[in-house]
């Protein structure tokens, strides 16, 4: 029999908790209640980038819906469906953009409300409830403080910070604090389940920095690895202040390029899908008005398509930057003789020699000047902006 839990790799703890709460809640739908006790209506899961949040609470969510007593085998229909999306009453909210529109969230707290069509639980997931605006929010506590007797929320956020989530909602809910999973069990996951050669998965492992998908993603995608090459050289190409400017500009390009590839296919299925539904031709007062109706369609997929593009391209320059700053903190711990293991230690020796050339504190300016330009870009700072700000940093030290 499989097990849902796999997926989440070094969580010992937080797997164990969500494990006593599924058996908990096949008890309570068995009619136990005094069986109940490890479940509840709204849990929120946090830990950083990369930790496996939106992960935790799909396998959670299968968990609850699996027929075999909330075991999670992933083999029943119950868990098929929700791993794969498509289980009726999984809801799955994605910010496509960069906050979560409080239509989208009343019509998904309307819907909650109603009862389990398959007879078990009704599962709300929220994957970046840190994006929720204050009017979405307000239309979620209302669902989190009264919830229907079988409807589950669950909110995946970086930390509980009321930067994140608004404190009243956090009052409401048991949180399960996910960590960055040691490399080593993120190197045995993907040579053992991915079957990719152990030296190679070993390398992307510590690469990722114990995101396991990442890793994947630098073990299997030769694209992937070469954008990382092409970020992990900038330190050495800042030679002026012109570089500076070609070398942020250059990386916003290559943001841009990645996710247009990304997003390519699905914005082209989405949109052949559309207008295969509204059907093309046709003659006569109706057929105008439909046109004129249709219009109004395309142009909102175009709009939601736009918003998606963005979020993609701010997600690949995250995943450069942190490439960046695992650079600048293996200088720092080579400086300081830090008992831990690199991160990027197929460019040992050039981490080694910066080490020497830079003081500590001239290394820490550089690595807190990725992190702000991190930060700038998540609170929607221009890229190009927040990018040659932090070049100039980077060279100047
Ligand atoms: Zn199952």
């Amino acid at each position: 029999m499989g097990d849902v839990f796999a997926e989440l790799v070094g969580q010992d703890e937080p797997v164990e908790m969500l494990r006593r709460a599924a058996a908990a809640a096949a008890r309570a739908i068995a009619g136990d209640p005094a069986g109940a006790g490890g479940m509840t209506h709204a849990w929120i899961f946090t830990g950083p980038p990369g930790s496996g949040r939106a992960t935790a609470a799909r396998v959670f969510a299968a968990a609850l819906q699996c027929e075999r007593d909330g075991v999670g085998c992933g083999e029943c229909h119950g868990c098929h469906t929700t791993l794969g999306g498509t289980h009726a009453d999984v809801r799955i909210v994605v910010s496509e953009g960069l906050s979560i529109a409080v239509r989208d969230m009343r019509a998904l707290v309307m819907r909650a409300a109603s009862s389990p069509s398959a007879g078990r639980w009704q599962v709300v997931i929220v994957e970046d409830a840190d994006r929720l605006g204050e009017r979405a929010s307000n239309a979620l506590l209302k669902a989190v403080e009264e919830p229907s007797p079988r409807t589950v929320f669950l909110l995946c956020t970086p930390s509980v910070h009321p930067d994140d989530i608004s404190v009243t909602i956090r009052s409401r809910c048991r949180v399960v604090p996910l960590r960055q999973a040691p490399a080593a069990a993120v190197a045995e996951v993907l040579a053992n389940r991915d079957g990719i050669d152990p030296e190679r998965a070993a390398w992307a492992a510590a690469a990722a920095q114990g995101d396991v998908d990442r890793a994947r993603q630098l073990a299997t995608d030769e694209h992937a690895r070469l954008r990382r090459e092409e970020v992990l050289a900038v330190p050495r190409r800042l030679s002026s202040i012109g570089a500076c400017f070609d070398l942020a500009q250059a990386m916003v390009n290559s943001a841009r390029r990645e996710a247009a590839d990304a997003v390519a296919e699905s914005d082209a299925a989405e949109k052949a899908a559309l207008e295969q539904a509204l059907g093309a031709g046709g003659t006569g007062r109706g057929a105008t008005t439909a046109m004129r109706g249709s219009a109004g369609q395309i142009k909102e997929l175009e709009k939601r398509q736009k918003s998606r593009s963005t979020r993609s391209q701010r997600d690949a320059l995250d995943r450069s930057l942190k490439d960046l700053a695992g650079f600048y903190r293996d200088v720092l711990i080579t400086g300081l003789r830090a008992p831990v293991a690199v991160v990027h230690a197929d460019i040992e020796q050039v981490s080694a020699a910066a080490a020497e050339r830079w003081s500590p504190e001239s290394v820490l300016r550089r690595l807190e000047a990725v992190l702000a330009c991190q930060d700038a870009i998540e609170r929607n700072v221009k890229p190009d902006i927040a990018l040659e700000a932090m070049m100039v940093t980077l060279w100047r030290g």
